[in-house]
């Protein structure tokens, strides 16, 4: 392994001599910090938690390194340093303005935080991801997303930041006023400042029903793959790639009080599910929202896994590709051409649609996209191997990887992706002129 798959990759490898080689030396023994999927021991045991912004400024002030620091459910090496990391947890203010039809949020409010609160207040957002647990700042620092052939990704809704820059001024950045730079803002992979706030658009509250079909046959995908992902609000597609069949399609439709849905016991040759599923079949769906038609509340359907139990697998890496949404089918197939490598190492496959942004670095900027999205095994040796071969087959569609999960694409290649790219780092450099607040991930895949 070189050095770069390592930046990239170190998270699978918190064991053995490897990461003392990499580790600095002047370590205190305080207890390590991991990522949530535990795959990623953070390279420094430094982790400043102030509780006000003065503070925070202060501490921006006083440090020439320092990386913001989410709810940590990042899989690669984005959100790691070598020297210190700041988590603005503390920062749980939400403050709602009906008029506007805004919610602004403390950097430390999660979106399972936020949801039941402006859901008691008639409001909701137009998507959430797959789980409720991350925090706003760090789910739209990365271009976090849900699906629905309509919706643009989490960070589409953001409506102003507000920031320290690296020499601890308090910067305010809004669509209204900044167009030119906004774009470039909004997915900032924690470069141009710590986070202080995000100002979140809002709609008006509103029900969806879930229903899960199994087994789709992919051959309807290749003749209807538009209209299987346009019939519901937001829909998600699960394979293991064996059999050329989906495992399981999550139709989440948004229902009127008192409409009765529709739901044929056959969507495109898939049967109609008769109990709760979860997405990885062999696990209890007590950790999913509710299924089998029953509406609810917009947060409790849009998510697959609910706030107060573990999402996903819990033990797993992760790993996502955008490509073009016309050139979806291909790309399913392309990678379908695995399907014997990657199944052993695969928990579940999901494929879900993004809507086009303007987004600098949105993995959707300017392209309506499918995101082929992969849970894995915790078998890094093996994951690792196959990251390459699945990125080849990906090629002639310019995938853009998902910036918080595992990848191994080349920093040309990256570049190559996003056209305004060299914008992007001039808008950091006038905010952090000497890299106060990039680590080595962001040195290596932007920078170098
Ligand atoms: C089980 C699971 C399911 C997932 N499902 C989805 C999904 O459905 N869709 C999807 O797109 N992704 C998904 N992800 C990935 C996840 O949404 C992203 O990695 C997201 O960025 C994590 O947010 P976080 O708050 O944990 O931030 P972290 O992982 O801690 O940090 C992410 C980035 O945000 C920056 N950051 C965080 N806080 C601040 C701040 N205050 N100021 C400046 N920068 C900041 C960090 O520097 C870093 O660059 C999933 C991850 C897990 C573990």
């Amino acid at each position: 392994m070189n050095k770069r798959q390592f930046l990239k990759t170190s998270g699978a490898l918190v064991t053995g001599s490897f990461l003392s080689r990499f580790a600095p030396a002047q370590l205190p023994p305080a207890k390590p910090r991991t990522n949530w999927a535990g795959n990623l021991t953070y390279h420094t045991t430094n982790l400043f938690e102030p509780t006000t912004v003065a503070e925070l400024q202060q501490i921006v002030r006083d440090h020439p390194k320092l990386r913001p620091l989410g709810t940590r459910h990042s899989f690669n090496t984005i959100a790691d340093s070598t020297q210190a990391q700041i988590s603005l947890a503390n920062f749980k203010d939400i403050t709602l303005d009906p008029q506007r039809k805004t919610v602004t949020v403390g950097a430390g409010v999660r979106y399972g935080d936020l949801a039941p609160v402006i859901d008691a207040k008639g409001f909701a957002l137009h998507n959430l991801a797959s789980l409720p647990h991350i925090s706003v700042a760090g789910a739209t620092a990365t271009g976090t997303h849900g699906s629905g052939i309509h919706n643009g990704n989490l960070s589409t809704s953001v409506r102003a930041i507000e920031f320290i820059s690296a020499d601890g001024s308090l910067h305010t950045l809004s669509r209204d006023l900044d167009w030119d730079t906004f774009p470039g803002a909004v997915v900032h992979l924690g470069c141009i400042g710590v986070v202080t706030s995000v100002t979140l658009d809002l709609e008006p509250t509103f029900q969806v029903a879930q229903t899960v079909y199994l087994d789709l046959p992919f051959n309807e995908l290749e003749h209807h793959l538009t209209d299987i992902f346009s019939a519901g609000y937001s829909v998600s597609i699960f394979t293991d790639w064996q059999n050329h069949r989906s495992t399981e399609l999550w139709l989440k439709r948004r229902i009127q009080p008192g409409e009765k849905l529709d739901t044929p016991a056959l969507f495109y040759n898939a049967k109609l599910a008769t109990k709760d599923l979860h997405p990885i079949p062999a696990l209890d769906a007590v950790n999913c929202t509710p299924q089998m038609g029953v509406p609810g509340p917009w947060y409790e359907r849009l998510p697959h896994f609910r706030m107060n139990f573990t999402p996903s697998s819990g033990a797993e890496l992760q790993t996502e590709y955008f490509v073009p949404l016309s050139d979806a089918y291909k790309a399913i197939t392309a990678v379908e051409t695995l399907r014997d490598r990657i199944t052993p190492h695969l928990l579940t496959t999901e494929l879900r649609t993004i809507a086009a942004d303007n987004l600098w670095l949105s993995m959707a900027c300017q392209r309506d996209s499918l995101a082929i999205h992969f849970t894995w095994k915790p078998e890094w040796p093996a994951v690792q191997e196959l990251l390459p071969l699945i990125e080849a087959q990906l090629a002639p569609f310019n995938p853009r990887p998902h910036w918080g999960k595992l990848f191994t694409l080349s920093p040309t290649k990256l570049h190559q992706a996003y056209p305004k790219m060299n914008d992007f780092k001039l808008l950091v450099h006038q905010y952090d002129p000497n890299g106060k607040f990039r680590n080595q991930f962001i040195d290596t895949e932007i920078f170098s």
